[in-house]
């Protein structure tokens, strides 16, 4: 088997290249090709020497995962589905705005989690996603909207790890993979426009800080233990005093002064009046300290097997208001990509039956781009990062 390079960050490479009897300046140039010029033979690397692109050719190979499936939403949302292998799929959704072009990435095949209201927990967990299986997602919507909108300059600036899965409990994979999102020779993202999304993996949260300290956004979902423990079953293990105080250290290494917290409303459950003033009292800055982190209300997309409901917009509007008078920046995520179930949470909703995942894929209707297909970005919404 040879090595796939969308595995490796320019470290890996250089250490892959010096195997080779290569200089890492060698493995600067490879991974430009790679990751900026979106190259996946090495016959077209034409300023790398001959005698190396022979070496390459039966050592290594630059391989994106295979695309099941394309839907382009109303809204100019596309979602992928990409097959991992074993009846598994994964899927990454990639968001037009008018300021800002952001990739939804996925990094595990289901999740062992086990949200209450997440379809990706109701799957179960399948796999974790290797480190180039996760860059394969940003490798591939980036070149091909590069090449589809006939740009030349960088057509996704953000990234946000809220697809499938739980980047956290993926971590030796995630952080390469990071990694390859942030370095100028390749993405070049900045770390406040790369977001990891986290159910509250208290340690892993701590050695991101440390290791990769990107912009962080926490599921919380609720204002006590008793109703976490129910939604999110890992705060049994990470109740909220420890995740709270988990996302304070990350302040002091984090490229933005303040956590997003996300919050699914779901009728009846959590979005009260009274539940907003409990999350008042829980993360309202003591006196004379600044505000620390801001609330993302996501109303809740619903399926069957959840049995749960969304909230009335007019509860959604209540509850922002009593935490936005409390001096909490709160926004209400705006739903993209629904009539292609791409929107939070739905994400491989029909991989649920994963026996029957091809008749179900081939029932959909598949668009492919063509210069005709109206891809610009339509309206703006609040997202978790700038
Ligand atoms: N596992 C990570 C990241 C992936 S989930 C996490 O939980 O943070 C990304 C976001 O989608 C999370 O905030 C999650 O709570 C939210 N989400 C999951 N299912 C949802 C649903 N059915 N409706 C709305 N948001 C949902
Ligand atoms: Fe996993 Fe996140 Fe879904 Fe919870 S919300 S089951 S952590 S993907």
């Amino acid at each position: 088997m040879t090595a796939n390079l969308l595995d490796y960050d320019l470290d890996g490479l250089a250490a892959f290249c010096e195997r080779l009897g290569e200089k890492r300046f060698r493995a600067t140039q490879l991974f430009r090709w790679i990751h900026q010029k979106g190259a996946a033979q090495f016959e077209d690397m034409s300023d790398l020497a001959k005698s190396l692109r022979e070496k390459l050719k039966t050592t290594a190979h630059v391989q994106a995962l295979p695309v099941l499936s394309q839907h382009i939403s109303v809204d100019g949302t596309i979602k992928w589905l990409f097959d991992v292998g074993g009846g598994n799929a994964i899927e990454t959704v990639f968001i037009p705005e008018d300021d800002r072009g952001t990739l939804c990435v996925s990094s595990q095949a289901g999740c062992a989690v086990a949200c209450r209201f997440c379809s990706t927990g109701h799957q179960g967990f399948s796999r974790n996603l290797t480190a180039g299986e996760i860059v394969s997602q940003l490798w591939f919507a980036e070149h091909f909207l590069r090449k589809h909108l006939k740009k030349d300059e960088r057509v996704i600036s953000n990234v946000v790890m809220m697809g499938m899965g739980e980047p956290l409990q993926n971590y030796s994979a995630l952080v390469p993979a990071l990694r390859v999102m942030l370095d100028d020779h390749a993405y070049g993202l900045s770390r406040r426009r790369v977001t990891v999304s986290t159910s509250g993996v208290v340690p892993m949260m701590d050695r991101l800080g440390q290791d990769c300290p990107v912009a962080l956004a926490v599921s919380l979902h609720a204002p006590n233990d008793a109703l976490r423990d129910d939604l999110v079953p890992l705060n049994r293990k990470y109740p909220i005093a420890e995740l709270l105080d988990a996302c304070k250290r990350y302040l002091e290494v984090a490229p933005r002064d303040f956590i997003t917290f996300e919050y699914c409303m779901l009728d009846g459950v959590n979005d009260t009046p009274a539940h907003a003033a409990e999350l008042v009292k829980l993360v309202r800055p003591v006196k004379g300290e600044r505000a620390w982190c801001k609330f993302n209300l996501i109303p809740f997309n619903p399926f069957p097997a959840s049995g749960l409901v969304r909230s009335q917009q007019s509860a959604v509007l209540a509850f922002s208001k009593i935490l936005s008078d409390a001096g909490i920046v709160t926004t209400i995520r705006k739903t993209r990509g629904d009539d292609i179930d791409a929107a939070c949470g739905q994400l491989a909703g029909d991989v649920q039956d994963r026996t029957n995942i091809q008749t179900r894929i081939s029932k959909r209707r598949t668009i492919i781009i063509t210069p005709e297909n109206e891809l610009a970005p339509q309206g703006r919404e609040d997202i978790v990062n700038d």
